[in-house]
């Protein structure tokens, strides 16, 4: 059996009455969710959705998200996540795109007007034939979009008994779009064996509850996002955990949460952390995180600062790892059977290698150079894409336009996205490292740094900064401390303060709108 869904079914099958998901006062067993995913794969063969089409879903992290995912990998479908914030023109492009014959999608909230957009841009579609609404208010047997069908009412009279599709372990189990380094967004295609791979070999990596209890997530990693999918939703269920969903990072939220449901292991972002680390000010964080074994950070740069701070209030190691979409994601991890190092993003995980390549292609031992990757998580290509698939995917090594270091145990250090590098007057600037000293000033909580136009240099440095509470700290300040701190072509040269930074829907900071 290599279909993906096994992560569920096996789970339910041996811990039936276990908790799966909990939302709000909304406790879901595993038994239950393998029920609703049965009978979403049974409305999808009524409605003759068959293996190998593809099916849509759009949906924050809430009951639904599951069972509609592992619903359409039982009939051998292909499910294609999609980004929640996406307006209805990129709906229909997305839908398009990868020929998606069904669209589940949630009817949203005054904040987030999902419904309504996923509702235009189905409209807008060519090919994509039916759409499920997912209520806002549970069980809810008509939808709010007018014209739309409720999931609930769709469901009714389907069986909750369904046996899974075998598929092959090349056959694609969900494509997952990203906007690679150029370009529209190109949907990536993982196989079932990618994702179920990378799903097993996350697991092994983190801490256990020792105690035989069961390990509780925090899910506020989006689960459309291959970070939250594969690390927290697939590991999480392979490991027959309990999933608390949060739709929306709210860091007061989360350390709420963290503390009421006893949360052993959490995955985050960089800025996740940061929030929880200020969300937890006056509060006694290590009781919050009592339960807490692991902490996993990835997705871009854990600035190391934010890193030690984290540590020493939540009294919990963070392991940093690294990985992109299309390597399912995760592709080196500080892992436990050797001493983490903070500020890399440890080594290749189980199965996978890695190298570092230069302009030409050429192996380059130490770098930096271009991170390549090879192994059972790599995708199998752009849908569709055969060009853009032949520019990154060279004999079976993925080229992910990420520059990195390797020193002499093998551990990798990301030196920053060859895509974000400055080059000021000729001189190439990592925005990471900027970032990073700018960071060890008291008055600066976050930093961001870009490279913008200039006349004479080509581009110049810029730093957008969130201050720490109450520090009175000025642009000509931090430039001063900065020119002291760093060497002359690599000091920021205008600073701006902010009280937020623009984020993607994962919380990664969006250098590309600051630019
Ligand atoms: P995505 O496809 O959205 O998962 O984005 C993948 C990209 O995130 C990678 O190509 C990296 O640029 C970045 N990334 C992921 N993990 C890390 C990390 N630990 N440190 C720095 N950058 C990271």
């Amino acid at each position: 059996m290599t279909n993906l869904a096994v992560v569920l079914e096996d789970s339910a099958r041996q811990e039936p009455d276990r908790e799966a998901v909990v939302f709000g006062e909304l406790r879901l067993s595993y038994a239950l969710v393998d029920a609703l995913a049965n009978q979403v794969a049974n409305l999808l063969v009524s409605r003759g959705v068959r293996r190998g089409d593809k099916v849509a879903l759009a949906c924050p992290n809430l009951p639904y998200f599951p069972f509609v995912y592992f619903g359409a990998l039982k009939i051998g479908a292909t499910v294609v996540p999609l980004n929640v914030l996406l307006t209805a023109r990129e709906i229909a492009y997305h839908l398009d795109d990868s020929d998606a014959v069904a669209l589940f999608c949630f009817e949203g909230t005054p904040e987030l007007p999902l419904g309504q957009r996923g509702w235009e841009g189905f409209q807008q579609a060519e090919r994509c034939e039916h759409f499920i609404a997912l209520p806002a208010s549970a069980g809810a047997r008509e939808s709010a979009i007018e014209g739309a069908e409720s999931l609930w009412a769709a469901l009714d009279g389907q069986s909750p008994v369904f046996a899974t599709v075998e598929t092959e372990p090349q056959d694609t189990a969900v494509i997952l779009y990203t906007s690679g380094t150029t370009g529209r967004p190109k949907g990536a295609e993982l196989s079932h064996l990618n994702m179920l791979m990378n799903a097993m070999v996350s697991d092994t990596m983190f801490e256990r509850k020792t105690d035989g209890g069961q390990d509780v997530y925090l899910a506020v990693l989006p689960l459309f996002h291959s970070f939250g999918q594969t690390v927290v939703l697939n590991a999480g269920f392979l490991r027959r955990g309990r999933l608390v969903l949060l739709p929306r990072f709210d860091a007061s939220a989360a350390l709420d949460l963290m503390e009421r449901e006893g949360v052993t292991l959490f995955a985050g972002v960089p800025t996740m952390f940061w929030g929880l680390l200020n969300a937890a000010e006056g509060r006694d964080a290590a009781a919050a995180a009592k339960e807490l074994a692991t902490a996993v950070s990835g997705g871009s740069p854990m600035p190391l600062e934010v890193l030690r701070a984290f540590e020493a209030a939540f009294g919990v190691t963070v392991l940093e790892g690294y990985g992109l979409s299309e390597t399912s994601p995760v592709a080196s991890f500080n892992q436990y059977t050797r001493p983490t190092k903070p500020g890399t993003i440890g080594f290749p995980i189980w199965g996978v290698q890695m190298k570092l390549v230069g302009p030409d292609g050429e192996e380059v031992t130490e770098g930096p150079g271009e991170i390549a990757v090879r192994g059972h998580n790599v995708m199998k290509g752009y849908y569709k894409r055969p060009e853009a698939t032949a520019e990154v995917l060279r004999d079976g090594w993925l080229r992910t336009g990420d520059i990195a270091t390797r020193d002499a145990d093998g551990y990798y250090t990301i030196v920053d996205r060859a895509k974000d590098l400055i080059i000021r007057g000729g001189f190439n600037v990592y925005p990471r490292e900027v970032e990073e000293v700018l960071m060890t000033h008291p008055g600066v909580s976050l930093a961001a740094v870009v490279g913008v136009p200039h006349e004479q240099h080509g581009e110049e440095v810029k730093a957008f900064v969130i201050r720490t509470a109450d520090s009175g700290l000025t642009e000509e300040e931090l430039i001063a401390w900065a020119r002291e701190n760093m060497a002359a072509f690599k000091y920021p040269r205008t600073v701006e303060f902010r009280d937020a930074l623009p984020m993607t829907a994962t919380g990664k900071i969006l250098k590309r709108e600051l630019r």
